[in-house]
């Protein structure tokens, strides 16, 4: 949400066809990065700058609730709500020690804000809403992972509170920690929250509307020609999304699809366009999609012992987990193994235990796995051949196939991405 009319288009969209509804609210957009950016100078003990920026803040939220509510009334309320959470803002900035809970305290004002002010404008309409605070129900514990049965359990309680509403607002992208804090889901995190939502109280469908028409075949940024996908199975989505298909927060499915609760992709600008359709529901086509994840390290590991070693890739593996570090892509020789990660805070100290008992060759920094969503069954004949041919002209660093069906993946350095992307769309679709 960017502008107040977007705020009233979304009260047409969600009041339309009379449903009862949660309707879980992301920040006003540009928020969440000003909100960092204030933290940022406050990290760095420049506590004018912080103020000027949370002066510029709150006069764009000024303007916005002028533009907003039609009665006095309502411009009235949504000045308390400026008023109240800017306050809290100026109390921030004045802590002694500013550090990572009040970092994430500042952050979480975003959707603070924005579903109060919602909620605000709904009550003006008449609309029959209630606000349920998510700072109340969405938990998350010690590995930041949100506890699904204590938010089904917590949500059950709320809304038994709360019967009889057409409208539920709540905040998306922010929770408790164990210890009581406020914290949040990551970058993105209002769609995760919307899915856990949906799979707790077993919701009809979760839809997630942003400013883009669904899933796209390919990067549109860097591809030309590309095309929404119409329908996509969890495992096809979950791949997507966590291979930098930038519409959905990686974690985004997990939840809808234990539960079986269908996830619509759809586009505020174009509320009548077809969007994309996540479900258990796998269609035959054979290529679906082509995503690319950035950032990516290769570790080239080789075992000293050589041929036979069992108990190697056991070894190698407990290193990454005593790091936390999630391995993304493997492959395997007799003798070597390689890893990519996306996480490098770690980097040295997991090149360092891995030494102790293995040869490694310089990492490569800066790759990309470039990764082909579809339909692969084992029996099937000749893809991988059409994707090799595509890529006949880009040096391959890494190959993966076979780990699932829907799933092939490739290495190569970052400088060969748009043209990796581009022959692939040339070749496949
Ligand atoms: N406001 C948060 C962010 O900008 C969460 C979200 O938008 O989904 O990352
Ligand atoms: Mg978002």
């Amino acid at each position: 949400m960017g502008k107040p009319e977007r705020m009233k288009s979304i009260r047409q969209l969600i009041t339309e066809d009379g449903k009862p509804k949660i309707v879980v609210l992301s920040a006003l957009s540009g928020s969440t990065n000003a909100l960092l950016s204030i933290s940022e100078s406050l990290i760095q003990k420049n506590t004018a700058e912080a103020s000027q920026k949370a002066q510029e803040l709150k006069a764009h939220y000024e303007q916005f609730i002028s533009e907003l509510y039609q009665s006095s009334q309502g411009l009235s309320n949504g000045k308390a709500i400026v008023e109240k959470e800017f306050n809290f803002i100026n109390q921030l900035i004045a802590t002694q020690h500013f550090g990572t809970k009040q970092e994430k305290e500042m952050v979480a004002l975003g959707e603070l804000l924005s579903t109060q002010i919602f909620e605000a404008y709904l009550q003006e309409e008449g609309v029959n809403s209630v606000l349920l605070p998510a700072l109340d129900f969405m938990v998350i514990d010690a590995d930041n992972e949100p506890i699904l049965a204590k938010i089904e359990e917590n949500i059950g309680q709320i809304l038994s509170k709360n019967t009889g509403k057409d409208i539920y607002i709540t905040q998306g992208f922010i929770c408790r920690n164990p210890a009581g804090e406020v914290d949040n889901l990551k970058r993105g995190g209002s769609d995760y929250t919307a899915s856990l939502i949906g799979g707790a109280i077993s919701a009809e469908e979760v839809q997630i509307w942003t400013d883009i028409d669904g899933m796209h075949n390919n990067d549109p940024r860097i591809v030309k020609n590309t095309f929404p996908i119409r329908e996509l199975s969890f495992e096809e989505a979950a791949e997507l999304a966590y291979f930098g298909a930038k519409i959905l927060h990686p974690s985004t499915i997990t939840p809808a699809k234990m539960k079986g609760v269908p996830v619509r992709l759809k586009n505020t600008m174009e509320p009548s366009a077809y969007g994309t359709l996540i479900s258990d529901k796998t269609t035959d086509t054979e290529i679906k999609a082509i995503a690319a994840k950035d950032n990516i390290t290769a570790i080239y590991i080789h075992s000293t012992r050589m041929l036979n070693a069992y108990g190697f890739l056991k070894r190698v593996f407990e290193v990454f987990e005593k790091y936390k570090t999630p391995v993304d892509m493997i492959t395997t020789s007799e003798v070597s193994v390689s890893v990519t990660i996306d996480q490098t805070t770690h980097l040295n100290d997991i090149l360092r235990e891995l030494r102790e008992f293995a040869e490694l060759e310089d990492p490569d920094m800066n790759q990309v796995i470039i990764c082909i969503v579809g339909n692969f069954y084992a029996d099937k004949e000749g893809i991988a051949i059409k994707v090799l041919d595509a890529m006949r002209n880009i040096p391959i660093r890494m190959i993966s196939y076979g780990a699932s069906e829907h799933n092939i993946s490739l290495l190569v350095d970052a400088g060969h991405k748009n043209d990796a992307l581009n022959a692939l769309n040339e070749g496949l679709f």
